[in-house]
């Protein structure tokens, strides 16, 4: 029977980069969506950017362009990423549509008309320079606990204590700089609270759950007893200025993430369905019959499993069929870590020249269905791949290939091997059933552990018959012709349990044996007698362990800087954290504490040097800038032009004594909008560590240097 499936995975944020961590969730949910294809089910895998929120906002307005302008840009490079890796979506949309604001209003006015929305004042701090509401991670201060300084307004980095942000002593805006003030406003609620979403949620989430008992077991946790009202109301809106949708009714509101990421699974689907020409509403309406799977880090269980399904229920929507969550990324058994060369983005695994299904092999030989943690540890990344992918998979093909164009003109035996096949390689093709189950279970270690159990017996029956002996042997050819055509049709069996997982390599394969795109039901019979195949080409090289090592330090990042610009600079603000983008900021966290504890400068390439441009420049004027403790402003003629910059060096110098002199500075530092302007470079001067004592120098090229002049 042809199911109808809907598969989604949780939605990218776009501020950001994708890494490896994020690939585990992309790479699960593509090849459990390839296997159902392969199975011949009508199944669509659809994703979008999540566009919206303040980070947005800042970042593009700190960039000097538009929101829009951000998010087309990043989703340029989600998908190029993603293409890398051959995630291969029937559609990837964006949040900021007209889907999912279609989708976003109709959800909340249900939930309006149902009486489930509620509006109420709350305390929040207000950044009075930059006339906004701030997010908990844009708001400093030290740690109520143990005193550290710069500690965000969710946690402590130092001792890990959690708190509120009106807790943070000496609290200052990361977005001006300016002393929040705290002031009430209206924000709307969805009363999770409610009796009849506990009601409904004590008996749909166990369903939603069923794959997973880990799941189940939060859940109650989460419910607590029958009559226990533990669940919270949940904020789904935000204050002006915010990048999103203006709530309808409710001029200078927006909604908060819950009402519109999510809702950007139906918006992405809305618009697959526009140009497919497919109903909406057989995959989204209620009583629908078809699956619905949305597969997500453990660390948005909460958020999928309650919110969610009480969410849609009461706006007349169907609930999903599972929700499949996953552990968190490790590498070498550690967070990823910056200053390790641990968190590596997509770009740059596919730059350094990695082959892209060595890490879907290794992410599939390592998950297995469950929550728990899945651990990249490089070393054997290296072994896996070279000993099961290249030794046992792709080494049957290359021993039977050349015999087959050397000695049978390209051709296979032109007997039928069915039986003979049977009793040499037994349980070869009986065991698609078993392997397909597991894939089904997303137990994708099992799947692959049981294929590399037929290859290893395949290769003993390479073993026991030896062609390169026979091939020697007088009187041996119709036995070498038969041997090889049992590996290759063995070679095209295995190529299509690992299908899902080995898309590309899979396409040469098929390539290689002449055969049409391979389905899930061709493991279970042989090519046709006297099949002509192609040439062999070498199908996949071994991983040399110094491309990892290469990746590593590609990723290795050094020290910030401390010059004259970092003082003068706010500090970034880091992503707003939400449920639905948790898991990336937690990776980010992790790493700001490994990067305090190991401030070892790392080397650099001279490549790495020769990015930075720096260039003598003449200070043409100087002068106070209002309002900044820290900061002069410099007009640096640097021979063809002169830039705007904002040096932090105001403690150490006077203006008038500047002007006129040359010094060094960073030709191509991206622009960077601050309070005051854009300072389009940075000077170099030399300080101690935190900037501050016995001064700031800084630096002069000797005399006879003239402005523009390249430093090297
Ligand atoms: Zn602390």
């Amino acid at each position: 029977m042809t199911r109808k499936i809907l598969v989604t995975s949780a939605l990218p944020y776009a501020n950001g980069a994708i890494h490896l961590g994020h690939l585990v969730e992309y790479i699960q949910t593509d090849i459990w969506t390839r296997f159902q294809k392969m199975r011949g089910h009508e199944c669509w895998y659809v994703c979008a950017d999540d566009t919206h929120g303040t980070p947005i906002m800042l970042r593009a307005e700190k960039e000097g362009i538009s929101p829009e302008q951000l998010i087309a840009r990043v989703h340029a490079e989600h998908s190029r990423d993603f293409a890398g890796f051959h995630v291969a979506f029937d559609n990837y949309h964006t949040t900021h549509s007209d889907e999912t604001r279609f989708y976003s209003e109709d959800i909340y006015g249900k939930l309006k008309s149902a009486g489930l929305i509620e509006v109420r004042s709350i305390e929040q701090f207000y950044d009075p320079v930059k006339a906004m509401f701030l997010p908990d991670r844009f708001i400093k201060g030290e740690c109520p606990k143990c005193s550290t300084r710069d500690q965000y307004g969710d946690a402590c980095e130092s001792c890990g204590a959690a708190y509120a942000p009106t807790e943070l002593k000496n609290p200052y805006s990361a977005v001006s700089g300016a002393k929040p003030e705290l002031r009430s406003s209206d924000h709307y609620f969805f009363k999770l609270s409610d009796p009849r979403c506990q009601e409904f949620l004590r008996h749909a989430t166990r369903a939603v759950c069923a794959n997973q008992p880990e799941a189940i077991n939060k859940l109650q946790e989460w419910l607590g007893e029958p009559g226990e009202n533990k669940l919270a109301d949940w904020d789904i809106s935000r204050d002006a200025p915010y990048f999103g949708f203006e709530i309808p009714g409710a001029p200078g509101k927006f909604f908060y993430v819950w009402l519109d990421a999510p809702i950007g699974y139906m918006g992405s689907f809305a618009n697959f369905c526009k140009k497919k020409g497919l109903d909406f509403d057989a995959y989204w309406g209620k009583g629908s019959t078809a699956e619905l799977y949305h597969f997500i880090g453990k660390d948005i269980l909460y958020f999928h499993a309650l919110f969610w399904p009480a969410e849609l229920e009461h706006a007349g929507y169907r609930i999903p069929t599972s929700v499949f969550a996953h552990g968190f990324l490790t590498v070498d058994g550690a967070k990823m870590s910056k200053s390790r060369g641990t968190f590596i983005t997509a770009e740059s695994y596919l730059a350094q020249g990695l082959n892209p299904e060595w890490l879907r092999y290794y992410f599939a030989a390592k998950l297995n269905g469950t929550m728990e943690d899945i651990d990249l540890n490089l070393d054997d990344f290296v072994s896996r791949v070279n000993s099961d992918l290249v030794g046992k998979y792709i080494n049957i093909a290359s021993r039977a290939a050349g015999f087959i164009a050397k000695r049978f003109a390209g051709k296979l035996d032109a007997r039928h091997l069915s039986e003979t096949f049977r009793a040499e390689l037994p349980g070869l093709i009986e065991a698609g059933e078993e392997i397909a189950a597991h894939y089904e279970a997303r137990d994708f270690a099992r799947a692959l552990r049981r294929v590399m159990a037929l290859a290893d017996q395949i290769n003993q029956y390479v073993d026991k018959h030896q062609p390169w002996q026979l091939a020697k042997q007088e009187g041996q050819d119709a036995k070498l012709h038969e041997v090889c055509s049992l590996l290759i049709n063995a070679f095209r069996i295995l190529t299509t349990y690992l299908k899902p997982v080995l898309p590309k390599l899979a396409h040469r394969a098929e390539e290689f044996l002449n055969v049409a795109p391979l389905h899930w039901a061709d493991a279970a019979h042989l090519l046709p007698p006297a099949h002509l195949i192609n040439p062999y080409e070498h199908l996949m090289q071994r991983i040399d362990p110094k491309q990892v090592e290469a990746l590593v330090a590609a990723n290795r990042e050094s020290l910030a800087p401390t010059g004259a610009n970092a003082a003068a600079v706010a500090p970034a603000p880091t992503p707003e954290p939400s449920p639905q983008r948790k898991a990336q900021h937690q990776q980010a966290t992790e790493d700001k504490t490994q990067g305090q504890a190991e401030p070892k400068p790392q080397h650099i390439s001279i490549d790495d040097f020769a990015k930075v441009d720096l260039r003598v420049a003449r200070i043409a004027d100087a002068r106070h800038v209002e309002g900044a403790d820290k900061l002069i402003q410099l007009t640096l003629d640097l021979g063809t032009e002169t830039r705007n910059v904002f040096a932090g060096i105001k403690s150490a110098y006077d203006p008038a004594q500047l002007v006129g002199r040359l010094t060094v500075m960073v030709a191509n530092l991206a622009p960077r909008k601050m309070k005051f302007g854009m300072s389009e470079g940075m000077v170099l001067a030399a300080s101690d560590a935190d900037g501050k004592a016995p001064g700031i120098f800084l630096l002069s090229p000797d005399s006879g240097a003239q402005p523009g002049m390249r430093v090297k």
